[in-house]
């Protein structure tokens, strides 16, 4: 509610609006305690020009401290290691990653006073890798294409550092039960509430599957009927029926997918998933920017063009939450450059148009 405040120099400056009072929010002892309580942010525009007749909600991740969902189980799982006794002043600790994670743990580690040494495969983002050193983590890069199990890879490389460095601990995030409890305990909780209890449908991308497995445990929970629609990128093996699985080229959407199983997904939650592609997540991805307002990441763009084809089958007072991983701080020299989505071939006629028009 607006109010006069009466201070007689206001007339002097133009029009003031004094908002009845909201405490404001306590000092934060670290930044580890800006992580979770992200908002639910309507993309009333997407809705729309797609014809939904439900209502589309964005949980944004990228509020967190470090700028994505693995914020969570960063925190989560080094708090929990350290209760068990497994990470102990002096530990050093090892992740292999595809980046957010372990911005996530470096971002625990510089407050509280680990080593880490994050393993990542080549194709990841230059800015992921650059905040990683600035959070002080030591960074090995391995290459994209060794499958998971070779000595050689993300998680093979993790394992040999592992054995040779002294009091170092990997918290795993494949096989940690905190991954998909943290998001169960939490981000599903705050979806829940955010949304008076009323979801119908459920959409995320999947990586490890931590985000999707505990948020849909708890969500069927609470809502029975509610619809967990999974996606997986062509090209990664996640995605049921197996039929779905046909591809086996790589791709260029950083986060989700993977060549085997993680532990931390539970398939069976999943009702349906989706095979998406680089070049409707890009593009929804900057869609998501350009319309919205909202600085997400490429695998947000995937998992909003996913949620607008599943939704289609809502109708009106229905309501699909759907959650945006990252930020596109990670990828300012990817998909937000227009160079790099024309050179992909990731740019459409009327993103082409929309830019001619402005040069005239
Ligand atoms: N998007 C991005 C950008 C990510 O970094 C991740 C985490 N790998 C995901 C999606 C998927 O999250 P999860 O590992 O919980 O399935």
């Amino acid at each position: 509610m607006s109010s006069n405040c009466g201070f007689t120099g206001c007339n002097q400056v133009g029009n003031h609006r004094h908002e009845e009072h909201i405490p404001e929010p306590p000092v934060l002892d670290t930044i580890l305690e800006h992580i979770g309580n992200t908002p639910l942010v309507r993309l009333n525009k997407i809705a729309k020009s797609e014809g939904l007749q439900c209502e589309l909600l964005a949980k944004c991740e990228f509020f967190n401290a470090g700028g994505s969902v693995k914020d969570r189980i960063g925190r989560r799982m080094v708090e929990e290691a350290e209760r068990d006794g497994r990470l102990k002043p002096g530990c050093t600790i090892i992740e292999p990653t595809s980046g957010n994670t372990g911005i996530g743990l470096a971002l625990a580690a510089a407050v509280k006073g680990y080593r880490t040494i994050i393993t990542l495969p080549e194709k990841m983002s230059q800015e992921k890798v650059d905040v990683l050193k600035a959070l002080g983590a030591e960074i090995v890069r391995t290459p994209t294409e060794a499958a998971w199990d070779a000595p050689e890879s993300h998680i093979g490389v993790a394992k040999r550092l592992n054995a040779e460095i002294k009091d170092s601990v990997i918290l795993d995030q494949y096989s940690n039960p905190y991954n998909p409890v943290t998001h169960y305990d939490h981000t599903a909780e705050e979806i829940y509430r955010s949304c008076d209890g009323k979801i119908d449908m459920f959409v995320a991308g999947a990586g490890t599957g931590g985000t999707i497995t505990g948020i849909a445990r708890k969500l069927k929970a609470l809502c029975p009927g509610i619809i967990i629609v999974g996606v997986d990128p062509h090209g990664s093996i996640l995605a049921q029926p197996e039929s779905l699985n046909t591809s086996t080229e790589g791709y260029k959407v950083e986060g989700i997918g993977y060549d085997f199983i993680p532990d931390a997904l539970d398939r069976g939650l999943v009702d349906k998933w989706i095979k998406s592609a680089d070049k409707e997540s890009f593009i929804m991805a900057r869609r998501l920017i350009r319309e919205e307002g909202l600085l997400c990441g490429g695998s947000s763009g995937t998992a909003v063009a996913a949620a607008v084809q599943a939704a289609k089958q809502l109708g009106p007072g229905k309501r699909c939450v759907v959650l945006l991983p990252d930020s596109v701080r990670n990828y300012m020299t990817k998909f937000l450059n227009d160079g790099w989505m024309q050179t992909n071939g990731f740019t459409d006629l009327a993103m082409v148009t929309e830019q001619e028009t402005k040069k005239h």
